[in-house]
């Protein structure tokens, strides 16, 4: 009668402080991405699985009666490896994925499909001082960008090939709009390139970016398996608990 949450994000922070409180066992799993990762309360385990066959393995060795994806909206391959580990073990699978940002009025989004897209977009606006906030794995799309300057804020130093013109911020959320403000201006910031994260932690960025009438490059989220999803960590909260009640009635 375990839950196994797929992490990374504040609401598996959330969930697996939700479900610990009410008694469920629960294990979160992170990537290890990070040098540092906030830590949810409860049993960790860090490191990838293997692939869908090793993680539909690792379920059936840890007794995993529910599995909660709860991985950030851009973390494609987990999700993809859970949904079909899930299939074959034959484990209830539940996607927790926070809503996406939509635009305000006085905001200037521009809506790419991808990365590769977003490197292009700052030349079609004609900005030249770019505030790039889309994290250090998909940096090496702005590589071969020689013209404009970027400020990159990301958790961990990038480790890929990186534009010409440009300077590392190390930082991680929550921000403020009186935080983001000060550093928009102080880089004398032109345009904004964000993904579609959604959630509190990192919108002042925007709320700034509508202060200042800047454009925002916004890129979309993948599209994402057909798997039952909920929007809030209380929703997944209760769809676990059940999970967890439902085994209990039928081990007796
Ligand atoms: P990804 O491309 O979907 O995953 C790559 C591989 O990392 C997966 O195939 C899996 O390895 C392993 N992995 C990812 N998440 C895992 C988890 N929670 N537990 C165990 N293994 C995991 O993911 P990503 O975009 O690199 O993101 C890595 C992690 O950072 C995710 O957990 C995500 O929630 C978090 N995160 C991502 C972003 C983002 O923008 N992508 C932003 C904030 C936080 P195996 O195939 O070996 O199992």
């Amino acid at each position: 009668m375990t839950v196994l949450i797929l992490g990374g994000t504040a609401e598996a922070r959330e969930l697996a402080a939700a479900l610990d409180a009410a008694g469920v066992p629960v294990i979160s799993s992170l990537a290890g991405r990070v040098a540092r990762p906030r830590l949810p309360v409860g049993e960790v385990r860090v490191g990838g699985f293997g692939g869908p066959t090793a993680l539909a393995r690792w379920l059936d060795e840890h007794a995993i009666t529910a599995v909660v994806d709860a991985t950030h909206p851009f973390a494609e391959r987990i999700s993809a490896s859970a949904a079909a580990a899930c299939a074959s073990a034959q484990v209830p699978l539940l996607r927790l994925e926070r809503p996406g940002w939509t635009a305000s009025p006085g905001d200037d989004w521009h809506w790419v499909e991808d990365l590769s897209e977003a490197a292009t977009a700052p030349d079609v606006l004609g900005a030249a001082r770019v505030l790039l906030t889309t994290g250090r794995q998909g940096l090496a799309a702005f590589a071969h960008d020689d013209t404009r300057w970027y400020l990159i804020r990301c958790v961990d130093p990038p480790q890929v090939e990186l534009p010409a013109h440009h300077e590392i911020l190390l930082d991680r959320g929550p921000y403020t709009p009186a935080g983001e403000l000060t550093l928009i201006d102080a880089h004398r910031i032109d345009v904004v390139v964000t993904k579609d994260s959604g959630g509190l932690l990192t919108a002042a960025k925007l709320q700034a970016a509508r202060a200042r009438g800047l454009p925002v490059i916004v890129v979309r989220r993948p599209r994402r398996q057909d798997v039952p999803t909920v929007r809030t960590v209380a929703e997944a909260a209760i769809w676990a608990t059940h999970s967890a009640h439902v085994e209990v009635i039928l081990e007796d």
